[in-house]
């Protein structure tokens, strides 16, 4: 199924406050929750794509990136976690949105069905990947090293004291209302219930060890510097909990001939005066590997040619940019007298004398324009 827009989701306007965001998001959580339809798989795929959309919407970094580049931009990928958000996560988010403490269940009234536990979330990690362009282009598999906080082995749990496994600590306050319950994390265990009882010696406190791990990731065809891709669960463990991500910013590392602008790739031909005057055949490089291409007899410098599709692929759809060749001519910087004596001859040809028409102007204004 397609993912649909993340503003469609909360039916708010592209320039909605962080405000008009929660707001909606609140209606929509409170419509569509488990609790309140039970058995109804059509509500909670609504209530996880809500949580998803305000997951994205309610972080001006990821609002910015999925304005720019759409589901893709943060991660919406198949594979990536995208849709990826389970209940846990949702719930743990609520904190935000009806206040902290009690949650969800007090704001339904506290005999919520589910238990005041909140579950934990190990912290992200993560890496950067240098790719090149041919990677990005095509897409690529990688495998990543990374040392993530593990559960050790051998490290067994016991039900935590201070709250009995409850996760919180329920107070009992008299207000002009009548008694209200309050419910705060459990401080000891951070609210999974649990606390580390044995240990092996080389574990931490909180019975983690650091394992370095090679985790295998398969890079989308279209990405581009500064995008973050997520792997949920590869982060940080935690006693309790789930894992947290590992995020993946993608770096590029510049080739030495072809450059890339947007979904294009530029490459600067240089040719000699011979080349354009008669014409050539020659090979030029493109990210797919060389390509043939004839120049013309009579092409101009500044001439732009275009290969088709044989640009980036576009990463949101299933378009392709274009390779553009600048053709430059070179000029030798010395001649040889025998070379004089032939270029002198050619002064005066009246064939030799610039005579720039309509379609060679054109040619240079676009020039001007593409740079
Ligand atoms: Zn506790």
């Amino acid at each position: 199924m397609a993912k649909r827009d993340y503003y469609e989701v909360l039916g708010v306007a592209k320039s909605a406050s962080q405000e008009e965001i929660k707001k909606a998001y609140r209606k929509l959580a409170i419509k569509f929750h488990p609790d309140k339809n039970p058995g109804d798989p059509t509500a909670e795929d609504k209530f996880k794509e809500g949580a998803e959309a305000y997951e994205i919407l309610s972080n001006p970094e990821k609002r910015r990136r999925y304005d720019q580049y759409g589901h893709q931009g943060v991660g919406g990928n198949a594979g990536y976690g995208g849709g990826g958000m389970n209940m846990d996560d949702i719930f743990s988010q609520f904190g935000d949105i009806f206040g902290g403490g009690g949650g969800f269940d007090s704001f339904f009234g506290g005999g919520g069905g589910r238990g005041g536990r909140r579950t934990k979330k190990g912290t992200n990690l993560r890496v950067k990947l240098k790719l090149n362009l041919r990677e990005l282009a095509n897409g690529v598999e990688k495998k990543i090293k990374v040392k993530r906080h593990m559960i050790a082995d051998g490290v067994t749990f016991k039900t935590c004291s201070t709250c009995q496994g409850q996760g919180q600590i329920k107070k009992v306050v008299n207000t002009m209302l009548g008694q209200m319950v309050s419910a705060s994390t459990c401080p000891s265990c951070e609210g999974s219930g649990q606390i580390v009882d044995k240990r092996p010696p080389n574990a931490n406190a909180n019975g983690l060890v650091v394992k370095e791990e090679i985790i295998p990731i398969n890079i989308p065809a279209g990405v581009s510097e500064g995008m973050q891709l997520s792997l949920s669960s590869k982060g940080n463990e935690v006693p309790g909990g789930i894992p947290g991500d590992l995020l993946i910013l993608i770096e590029e590392i510049e080739d030495d001939e072809l450059v890339r602008d947007g979904n294009n790739v530029v490459y600067d031909l240089y040719l000699s005066f011979i080349d354009v005057a008669l014409g050539a055949s020659l090979e030029v490089p493109t990210i797919d590997g060389k390509v043939k291409i004839k120049i013309e007899p009579g092409t101009q410098s500044g001439k732009i040619l275009r290969l088709k599709g044989k640009g980036i692929k576009e990463l949101n759809g299933y378009g392709k940019g274009d390779q553009l060749i600048h053709i430059n001519v070179w000029t030798p910087k010395e001649v040889s007298k025998e070379e004089r004596e032939k270029l002198e001859s050619l002064r005066d040809s009246e064939n030799f004398k610039p005579n720039p028409g309509q379609s060679e102007k054109s040619i240079f204004d676009k020039v001007k324009e593409f740079f």
